[in-house]
């Protein structure tokens, strides 16, 4: 294997999808993004070029057709796949759960059996801390029971599943399983970062938005959750941690040999929303109101990471700080106050 065969990276015009590979090239890897722009801009590869000095290969396509994976598979010979591609707002799973399933479960078999019909067995998977659902103890530790209560998060216990089985039949599968926990922040260039379409759905994005004057005020939801300060509980780990997380599973996965893992991908540190809001206060000198109002349904208390068993198998832990985290999401927002557009 040459190191000039690309890594196929399904997802990468997006939010962890850019900065991942930011962190691919600056390791050496050369990213080749197959994306359908559902979800994002193809401006942000633009600006991983401008960050890096290299353009990433790009491929504008959806992980649906079958077709056109079968010509860049043989075309281009990727040694692994880091595979990001899918919805992935809670709401609308609920409303539109056909399209998650399609999206997320199907498109990720054709995935695979383009993969499987090419010889190509290498693939990182994007899945996420909510597989763990309501957890009984934190912090949470891979071997926890699994459970989903929206089928955003059963489309992921379903790809994780699917994985397992595939190993199984075919163990010369070599399969990562990274479980997420709150990814936010942004490239310290304030190059790239999270643009979500419309009124924001998570916290960070959220409170970048009422400082920079977009929306009027947080919400914040719940202030009598079982937790010291009444409100919710969370690990936000920095992109840039998570995209070296990658590259630090993406070297494991290539030398250890064939066989399957799951990783947590989080800090260890619970940070609840009132912390994250004067954290931010802090930081960017700028007043972020916000009232409390009723929880949220289907939020849970408190999640964070045991993250011991990346730290021992990838010799990977997350080491930038939530004043860090703070400091680049407010420096993207602030040089991009309406994202790509
Ligand atoms: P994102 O929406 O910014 O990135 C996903 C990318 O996939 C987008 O660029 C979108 O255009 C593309 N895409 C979607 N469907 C596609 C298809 N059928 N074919 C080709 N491209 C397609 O989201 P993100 O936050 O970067 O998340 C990346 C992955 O990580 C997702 O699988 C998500 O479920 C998972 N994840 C995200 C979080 C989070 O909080 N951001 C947490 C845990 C897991
Ligand atoms: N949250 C909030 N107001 C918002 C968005 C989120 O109070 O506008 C809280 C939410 O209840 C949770 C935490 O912030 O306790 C993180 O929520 P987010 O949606 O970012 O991530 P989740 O952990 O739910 O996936």
């Amino acid at each position: 294997m040459s190191m000039t065969q690309p890594i196929l990276v399904t997802g990468g015009a997006g939010y962890i999808g850019s900065h991942t590979c930011v962190a691919l090239i600056e390791a050496g890897y050369a990213p080749l993004v197959l994306d359908n722009l559902c979800n994002s801009s193809v401006e942000s590869l633009a600006r991983v070029q401008r960050i890096t000095g290299v353009r990433p290969g790009w491929i504008e396509g959806d992980i649906r057709d079958a077709a056109l994976l079968e010509q860049v598979l043989a075309e281009h010979r990727p040694r692994a796949v880091i595979h990001f591609a899918g919805l992935k707002a809670v709401g609308e799973s609920v409303q539109e759960p056909l399209a998650y399933y399609d999206n997320n479960v199907g498109g990720t078999t054709i995935l695979l059996q383009a993969m499987q019909r090419a010889g190509l067995r290498n693939i990182i998977f994007s899945s996420s801390a909510t597989v763990y659902g309501d957890p009984a103890t934190v912090p949470i530790r891979e071997d926890f029971p699994r459970s989903a209560t929206n089928p955003y998060g059963r489309s992921k216990l379903i790809i994780e599943d699917i994985l397992d089985d595939l190993q199984r039949a075919d163990p010369a599968w070599r399969i990562a399983r990274l479980r997420y926990f709150n990814p936010v922040g942004a490239h310290p260039s304030g190059l790239i970062g999270e643009d979500p379409r419309g009124i924001p759905n998570n916290l960070m994005p959220y409170i970048t938005q009422v400082a920079v004057g977009r929306l009027p005020a947080l919400q914040v939801f719940g202030g009598d959750w079982p937790t010291p300060d009444g409100t919710g509980v969370r690990d936000y780990i920095h992109v840039m941690d998570l995209a070296e997380g990658h590259v630090a599973a993406l070297a494991y996965l290539l030398e250890a040999g064939a066989g399957m893992f799951t990783v947590n991908l989080g800090t260890g540190q619970g940070v609840s929303v009132l912390q994250m809001v004067q954290a931010f206060e802090r930081t960017s000198g700028h007043q972020v109101p916000y009232r409390v109002v009723e929880r949220r349904a289907g939020d849970i208390a408190a999640c964070w990471a045991d993250p011991a068993r990346a730290r021992r198998l990838l010799h990977w832990q997350a080491r930038r700080d939530l004043d860090t985290i703070c400091a680049d999401a407010w420096r993207w927002q602030q040089a991009n106050p309406r994202g790509y557009a």
